[in-house]
């Protein structure tokens, strides 16, 4: 890797900035700020660095509709708020998707939103670690801070996840190499697990690495599981691994003192699905008879977890809530994107801080091209291809601030750096603006019957 020169030609930095990437919410930044641009970061990982600095690249910046010619064109605000307020109030079926890269007071005003016109709210577990929060509901949350982590654990299990790339400072600063209130020698007082059927980046980071086949997760846990209750296995190999290394990894793991399950969407997506977490967060009681252990997903957008988090509090269902009938309601298959997309019952979409353009199944992207898409977001990507109205936001944790919850569900006010662009509104503001004109509409509709 090239050398690069540090960065000295800044006005002022701003400092305890919150990184707006992943999960871990690493809120010990310091942005360099000249002219109102970041111009270089410092503490950040690569991933947060770059998402930070390169903003502007590919930057919506002008509220957009799109023309009778299939072009967007630029219009004023007014103009792009009352087209998408027409279509929101007009729908029979709306979905708000995404929510995951922007402000808990963002989330509130769509609850609004939502509320007032009977639509879905759902957001990127639907895709990601949906199956985690289906656990959890089934299985209980035996969970912890990251603080009791770096203070507190002997010995931590990655499964599932490649946190090294994924994550990248979560071992630095959470889980392995910081030197915690009861692990003075940090890195020297823990011993480090990745169980994965790839030798990943953080495979290399650990002590041990437990390579079970590709789908061998559920049997594997179920054989953790079986020596935990005093069981002998009855095969030699299990899911790829000799019973003789099953036996003395279960040893190590009930004589730990404090120990932590970090699991990833490698353990939520392979083919059990959500009853590899059922069976995890059972290995992790059945252990907790020897000594504490714990268990936590790597969740990936900065506030994906908030989402959950918030819709719970508010509404009592962390995802997927459907306000159709004037009440929330959610049952998996039935209120989540996905499934709304693919039975094509969805009739206008409204996608916010997120990009189902990139990430969803071509079923649901094809339904999406047919029906109006109106999008609020910061950079132009798939989804602005298929928009039909584009509502330019500001960037939470740089431009605006704003709450977000991280991975552990602590709560991280994340502070403003520098100005918005001009052109710009505040996505908590553009929510609010929307429930409003929609309520206009609604009111006048009711008035002329
Ligand atoms: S680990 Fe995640 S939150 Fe921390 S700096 Fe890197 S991308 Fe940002």
């Amino acid at each position: 890797m090239a050398y690069e020169e540090p960065i000295t030609d800044y006005d002022h930095i701003v400092e305890n900035c919150t990184c707006a990437f992943c999960g871990c919410n690493c809120d010990d930044l310091e942005f360099l700020v000249k002219d109102n641009h970041i111009v270089g970061v410092r503490h950040a990982c690569r991933l947060g660095a770059s998402k930070v600095m390169e903003d502007m690249d590919q930057r919506l910046m002008v509220p957009m509709i799109r023309g009778e010619d299939g072009e967007l064109e630029e219009v004023d605000w007014d103009t792009a708020l009352n087209k998408a307020a027409e279509l929101i109030a007009g729908a029979v079926r709306p979905v708000f998707y995404g929510w995951s890269e922007t402000s808990i007071e963002t989330m509130k005003e769509g609850i609004a939103l939502g509320e007032e016109v009977g639509a879905v709210l759902d957001n990127q577990a639907t895709i990601c670690h949906g199956p985690s929060l289906q656990a959890v509901q089934n299985a209980g949350y035996p969970v912890l801070t990251l603080g009791e982590a770096k203070n507190r654990a002997d010995m931590i299990v990655y499964t599932g996840s490649n946190a090294m790339n994924s994550h990248p400072r979560h071992m630095a600063r959470y889980s392995t190499f910081p030197r915690g209130y009861f692990r003075q020698r940090g890195r020297f007082d823990r011993t480090v697990v990745t169980m994965d059927p790839k030798y990943s980046d953080t495979a290399k980071m650990s002590d041990i690495w437990v390579g079970f086949e590709q789908n061998g997760d559920y049997e594997f846990y179920n054989a953790i599981r079986a020596v935990l209750k005093g069981k002998e296995l009855k095969q030699d190999v299990i899911s790829g691994i000799p019973k003789e290394d099953v036996y003395e990894l279960v040893e190590a793991m009930k004589n730990t003192q404090f120990g932590v399950v970090f699991f990833g969407l490698g353990l939520t997506h392979t083919l059990s699905k959500q009853r590899n977490i059922d069976i995890a967060i059972n290995m992790v009681q059945d252990l907790n008879k020897f000594t504490k252990w714990v268990l936590m997903p790597m969740r990936g957008h900065f506030n994906v977890n908030g989402f959950n988090i918030f819709m719970s509090y508010e509404m009592g269902f962390p995802f997927g809530v459907d306000f159709a009938r004037g009440y929330p309601r959610y049952m998996m298959g039935e209120t989540n994107t996905i499934d709304l997309l693919t039975r094509k019952e969805c009739d206008v979409f409204m996608v916010i801080a997120a990009d189902p353009g990139a990430h969803f199944p071509s079923g649901a992207n094809k339904h999406l091209a047919e029906i109006p898409v109106i999008q609020i977001d910061i950079h132009w990507g798939p989804s602005t291809e298929i928009a039909d109205v584009v509502l330019p936001g500001s960037f939470v944790g740089v431009e605006v601030g704003g709450t977000s919850y991280r991975m552990d569900g602590v709560p991280i006010f994340m502070k403003k750096a520098i100005d918005k662009p001009e052109t710009c509104r505040d996505d908590e503001w553009i929510v609010r603006e929307l429930k409003e004109r929609v309520a206009k509409i609604k009111q006048a509709q009711v008035a002329s019957k």
